[in-house]
């Protein structure tokens, strides 16, 4: 696979896949630019070398339609201010209109086109649709990660009908990260997966058992390994048919000498609400009628614990239901763990991202993904259609 970097840019028309996939409040602005502040140094090579710049992206989740609430005219407004410079926002991203502006672009011109998903052959990674895409190219760079674990137009069919493909700087740098710490790990390397089912992480589960020296298992899916295990775990999320699945893990992490971490304690309540009623006890002692909802502080301690000598950390999925108070302790305890760890961490999938920036310690992690569905795709060893495409693609033209 290529980067950015390999390609000679100076004049040409360059087709950008970008992610700018941003949550908008009830009056269309951007409540969080992180996704739109991720290409920048993507398009400010391009620009410096001298590149015309075209943008390609999707928001929401129109289904096919134009939508006006999924346009991304907010997103244009916001990269013009990032980049101090004007971004034209075309009114379509196929049409003669949108040729027209593409053909009188000049070096250093920035045009983002309109949401890609008002149109249903995206989705269906439609080759008619790729070439009229392609069509605006001499050089076509994905730097979508976000969206790679998808089978689109804009990421997949596209690759086969541009001579020069290759990936952005964000790209490469998952890409990196992820496969530093799956192919050529420090070790002790140390996975910590949470998050609410087994059934979301169980791929990923089985991929990393055979890697890892260390898993550490917290959120709702701990409570189908505690059951598994023989412990009473009241009205905790459990799923009973993956419970053979869960012993098998556990069994398979024996056999490897994989040490295999459960919370020793956690916090219950007899509902998910803040004003529940709340207690903390051993597994133990959970009681049948209440449900756990965050790990406790003997876990905590645990946990922490079994990071001190890891050198690799990979954290994907909450400890509990972190989005209330009273059940955000463990997960934000575990990010200020692996942010003070002597680890290269890398954290992403579910809504780990946001713990990590809730708590206000990004900066201490090594590697943050803006990708949570494609990071858990690569935690379960699976090749990312758009990667496999860019890493195949050579011009069908
Ligand atoms: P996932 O998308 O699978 O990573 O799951 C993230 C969700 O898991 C978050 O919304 C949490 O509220 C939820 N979660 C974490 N721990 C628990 C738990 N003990 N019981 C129920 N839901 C949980």
């Amino acid at each position: 696979m290529r980067f950015i970097d390999q390609f000679s840019l100076k004049d040409k028309k360059v087709l950008f896949r970008f992610d700018y996939n941003v949550p908008l409040d009830s009056s269309q602005n951007i409540t969080d630019d992180s996704r739109i502040r991720a290409t920048l140094p993507t398009i400010n090579y391009a620009l410096d070398a001298g590149a015309r710049i075209i943008i390609i992206s999707h928001l929401g989740r129109p289904k096919g339609k134009v939508k006006p609430e999924f346009s991304l005219c907010p997103v244009a407004k916001r990269l013009s201010r990032l980049l101090h410079k004007d971004v034209v926002m075309a009114p379509d991203c196929i049409g003669d209109n949108v040729r027209g502006l593409v053909d009188s672009m000049k070096s250093g011109d920035v045009i983002l086109l309109e949401n890609l998903r008002f149109h249903p052959e995206e989705e269906k990674n439609d080759e008619g649709f790729a070439r009229q895409l392609a069509t605006y190219a001499d050089v076509y760079i994905d730097d979508a990660f976000g969206n790679a674990h998808r089978t689109h137009a804009s990421n997949v069919a596209i690759t086969k009908f541009v001579k020069e493909c290759g990936g952005g700087f964000l790209m490469k740098k998952e890409v990196n990260y992820f496969q530093k710490c799956l192919e050529k790990p420090a070790r002790p390397f140390v996975a910590i997966i949470g998050g609410s089912k087994v059934s979301g992480k169980l791929e990923a589960l089985v991929n990393l058992i055979k890697r890892v020296d260390k898993m550490i298992i917290g959120g709702g899916m701990a409570f189908t390994f505690l059951k598994a295990a023989g412990y009473e775990v009241g009205k905790s999320l459990v799923e009973e048919d993956l419970m053979p699945m869960a012993a098998e893990v556990m069994k398979t992490a024996k056999e490897l000498g994989v040490k295999f971490y459960l919370p020793v304690d956690c916090v219950m309540a007899p509902e998910i609400s803040a004003e529940a009623e709340t207690k903390i006890v051993p597994i133990q002692e959970m009681n049948s009628h209440w449900m756990g909802l965050d790990i406790g502080p003997a876990t905590i301690t645990l946990f922490t614990e079994a990071l001190a000598n890891a050198k690799t950390i990979v954290w994907n999925g909450p400890m509990g239901v972190f989005e209330i108070d009273a059940f955000g302790r463990g997960t934000a305890a575990m990010v200020h763990s692996v942010a003070n760890s002597y680890a290269m961490t890398i954290v992403g999938g579910g809504d780990t991202d946001v713990a990590v920036h809730k708590t206000g310690e990004s900066d201490k992690i090594t590697y943050i993904s803006t990708g949570g569905g494609a990071s858990l795709e690569l935690l379960e060893g699976k090749e990312l259609p758009a990667i496999a495409a860019l890493d195949a693609c050579g011009g069908a033209l």
